[in-house]
């Protein structure tokens, strides 16, 4: 049954070395790129919107523009008078790729600020995305406003997705990020964390641990990724079933391999309700992708989900 997928966080502008001091201009971020991809494989009688807020300045008007020629809706992003979008850069030297971002006061901070409207563009939503990063750049009122709101929607049935995406630069302190993360998934029916973070965050000394630990906040489906080793999904109360990720034979860039991975997972979960197939589509969708230059690789470069 066709429904509609939302997806919450931050949409940045990207800027790429391109030929000698040239910059290339792009879009993207976690939350909005899992959409894209959502997008892709989803069939067309689905929506699929991202939700964030943006200014009323021309960058926002093309970032919004580039959202809509994805196909993903913009009708739940808010503007907001005086803010711009984040903004981060992408520095190449000698094959090794760096970051820096200009944030802290970007419009996407503001996303949770209106609740009515948060709680609208939810309740139309069957199927709704958050991650770590939305939950990082919110202030506490704001994370508290948003998480309450997911918990309901967790309480209605729906299907709430969270990837923890742990990124230690965007906390004040570690102990608010596990405590945030560890909340962020209590709210969540649907948990796909990468397995390096959490050993790393949270000490687990396995998949089996991250699993058990999300299990135990009241998770029922957890999809530990785990790069090149594959996937472990566990689903409702069966023993966990394992997924080998598919072989690649040179990696190009894997920015977004998680996330394209998501996006895959997600819509063919929500068409055929099966979840190692899924995982069999996303492993094959997010090496394909770390095969191609860019977060965004194109449609026709993916296979399409039958
Ligand atoms: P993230 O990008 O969020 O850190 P992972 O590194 O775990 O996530 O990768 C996400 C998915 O991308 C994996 O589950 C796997 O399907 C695929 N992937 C990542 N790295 C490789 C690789 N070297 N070979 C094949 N598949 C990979």
């Amino acid at each position: 049954m066709a429904d509609r997928l939302l997806s919450i966080g931050e949409c940045m502008v990207e800027l790429m070395q391109a030929e000698g001091d040239l910059l290339r201009k792009g879009y993207a971020g976690d939350t909005f790129n899992t959409a894209y991809y959502a997008r892709i494989f989803l069939p067309q009688d689905w929506s699929v919107d991202y939700l964030t807020a943006v200014g009323n300045d021309t960058v926002s008007d093309d970032m919004l523009a580039f959202i809509e020629s994805t196909g993903v809706g913009t009708s739940h992003i808010r503007r907001v008078e005086g803010r711009s979008p984040g903004l981060y850069m992408i520095h190449l030297k000698d094959g090794e790729r760096s970051f820096s971002y200009w944030r802290s006061v970007s419009a996407a901070k503001t996303l949770a600020d209106d609740a009515d409207h948060l709680r609208a563009a939810i309740e139309a939503s069957g199927i709704i995305v958050f991650s770590g990063i939305t939950l990082a750049i919110l202030a506490p009122p704001a994370i508290e406003t948003l998480l309450s709101e997911l918990r309901r929607a967790k309480a209605a049935g729906k299907t709430v997705v969270f990837d923890p995406n742990i990124r230690p630069r965007l906390w004040d302190d570690k102990a608010t990020m596990r405590d945030t993360i560890t909340a962020g998934a209590r709210a969540a029916s649907l948990v796909m964390p990468s397995f390096d973070d959490e050993a790393t965050h949270f000490g687990d000394a396995d998949v089996a641990a991250t699993i058990s630990r999300y299990r135990s906040l009241g998770v029922d489906n957890v999809v530990v990724k785990d790069g090149a080793a594959g996937v472990t999904l566990a689903f409702g109360n069966a023993a966990p079933e394992f997924v080998e990720s598919a072989k690649v034979d040179r990696i190009v860039d894997t920015t977004s391999a998680g996330d394209s991975f998501n996006g895959a997972f997600i819509a063919h979960h929500a068409v055929n309700g099966d979840a190692q197939s899924a995982a069999r589509f996303a492993a094959a969708t997010a090496a394909t992708v770390i095969q191609h230059h860019g977060a965004l690789v194109a449609k026709d470069k993916l296979e399409p989900l039958q």
